[in-house]
């Protein structure tokens, strides 16, 4: 099966490894799903050359932005149209449940939909210089090359909020998913042939971050790079990219705050925190995997909360009486498990999971249960790293002003939230809270007209929302002198 997309052809990888294909595994039960190409350094060179050829000489950048909101109308109906076997796909490759794949592929289609009208929406401005004789502009243009690299908890939707706006903008692009969840991406690719995309302007590889990925940040013809996944590797890719004065866009962890106040109301605020902490078994860059609890509540909060989550129901994302799926792999679980041995070994105190389930029909996949962690405090590992896994820990505070210094107490700043009845704290609190988003009395939801993105260590720039599309487009400034005649700033000739 040819499974690379360059210059307009499905392709086999070149990777001079002994294995030149990689095997693709459903996490519910270990199995292998397929197998698909790995590329190798001659497909990265050849994806990059179909990129920068499609964009210096081909139709496509000089393409009216109308014409590009098109074909993004387009790919959203085909994503719509493929729902089903897309969130089908993507529970296999990922482990969520396929509802959740259900929701990621209607995001995405509302993401190329809202770049669809983007597109075209904004030409640039005309700058008022108060002066007749000059026309000053701005104009809006392509970056160029763009490499756009996704990590596998969300494989469609990551890659899709790139994808969209660079396609909207005119870019051309060399895309990379995770090499652990490849499949959707493909999906991807097949579908925006189908719409009508040009040859060249994306080129789809496949393969592992070392030999695939490092190579298309640090190609030389190679202008952008926007990179989703964990910070370590944020940090590399930032200094590949200094070399080639690359623009760089980085959305990374997070451990994100979920502050709930005595006057919230109680039973909204557990059912929101079971969801924030446990949906896709916290494999979630935005997950509430740091409740802090004000102390009135604190102790009947924790006893709920895991009454809660010990009745979540771990099982095969496309069983539909299942409401948690597996971690993403063997070495993933293994990762998170040895978090919550360090945690227990710090001192914090498990109240509920912490471990592998019982249930036999659920040995072969990579599942735990979900985790809860009271007594924590902010000196431990587990408040502090991004753990990834369904794992929630649990602190009290006292004050208002407590509350927002625990949340702040991060290096990251991706995401929170502020539970409260009272409508004064909620704006004092969000307004205080250095987070890239901030929910008031919800958890989660995110708006493709809304910009995403994290402060501190959870990345640079934003995707989403009108930043998401400038991430992709120069602001070019066009002076035209209408009337031009000698200025006479050196007159030396004259008075000679
Ligand atoms: P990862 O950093 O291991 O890998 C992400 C991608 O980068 C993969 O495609 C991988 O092959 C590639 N890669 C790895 N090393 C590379 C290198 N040296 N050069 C170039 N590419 C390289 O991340 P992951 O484990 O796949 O994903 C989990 C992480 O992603 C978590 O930290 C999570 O918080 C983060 N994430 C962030 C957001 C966000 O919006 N901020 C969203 C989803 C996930």
């Amino acid at each position: 099966m040819r499974d690379l997309f360059i210059a307009g052809r499905w392709v086999d990888g070149t990777s001079p490894a002994k294995v030149s294909r990689r095997a693709v595994i459903n996490p519910c039960d270990g199995s292998e799903l397929t197998t698909v190409s790995e590329a190798g350094p001659a497909d990265v060179d050849a994806a990059v050359a179909a990129a920068r050829r499609a964009f210096d000489t081909g139709p496509w950048r000089a393409t009216q932005a109308a014409e590009r909101g098109e074909l993004l109308r387009g790919v959203a109906e085909l994503l719509a149209r493929n729902r089903e076997t897309l969130a089908r796909t993507e529970s296999l490759d990922t482990g969520k449940t396929q509802a959740e794949g259900r929701i990621d592929v209607d995001d995405v289609a509302a993401v190329f939909r809202y770049y669809a009208n983007l597109a075209a929406a904004n030409a640039g401005r005309v700058v008022d210089t108060g002066n007749a004789d000059v026309v000053s502009r701005i104009v809006y243009e392509p970056v160029g090359v763009c490499s756009l690299i996704a990590p596998w908890n969300y494989p469609l939707l990551q890659m899709s909020w790139k994808v969209a706006p660079a396609l909207a903008a005119g870019n051309t692009m060399v895309i990379k998913p995770s090499e652990v969840t490849p499949l959707t991406t493909i999906e991807l690719v097949r579908l925006t042939q189908e719409a009508g995309v040009p040859a060249g302007v994306v080129n789809l590889l496949l393969g592992g971050g070392a030999n695939v990925g490092a190579p298309m940040v640090s190609h030389p013809d190679v202008d952008l790079v926007s990179f989703t996944g964990g910070l370590e590797t944020g940090k590399k890719i930032m200094s590949m990219a200094a070399d080639g004065v690359k623009r760089v866009a980085l959305e990374l962890g997070g451990k994100n705050p979920n502050v709930v106040f005595a006057d919230a109301d109680f039973d909204t605020a557990v059912d929101y925190a079971l969801a924030a902490a446990f949906a896709h078994s916290g494999q979630v860059c935005s997950a509430g995997s740091r409740l802090i609890v004000q102390s009135e509540i604190h102790d009947d909060f924790v006893a709920e909360l895991a009454r809660r989550a010990d009745l979540i129901r771990l099982g095969d994302g496309l069983d539909p009486a299942t409401e948690c799926g597996p971690l993403s792999s063997a070495e993933h679980r293994e990762k998170v498990e040895r978090h919550i041995a360090q945690a227990v070994e710090d001192g914090a105190r498990l109240v509920v999971g912490g471990a592998r389930p019982a249930e036999p029909e659920l040995k072969d996949g990579f599942f735990l249960r979900p985790t809860v962690f009271a007594d924590c405090d902010r000196e431990m590992p587990i408040v502090q790293e991004e753990v990834f896994g369904p794992v929630v820990t649990v602190e009290r505070f006292d004050t208002e002003a407590e509350a927002i210094r625990l949340a702040n107490d991060t290096d990251y700043g991706l995401a929170g939230a502020v539970w409260t009845s009272d409508a004064g704290r909620a704006e004092r609190v969000s307004g205080a809270l250095r987070h890239g988003t901030v929910w008031i009395n919800d958890f989660h939801p995110y708006l493709p007209q809304a910009e995403w993105g994290g402060f501190g260590k959870s990345g640079i720039g934003r995707e989403l929302g009108p930043s998401g599309l400038d991430e992709y487009r120069e602001a070019k400034h066009i002076y035209h002198n209408i009337n031009p005649a000698p200025m006479r700033w050196f007159a030396g000739e004259e008075t000679a």
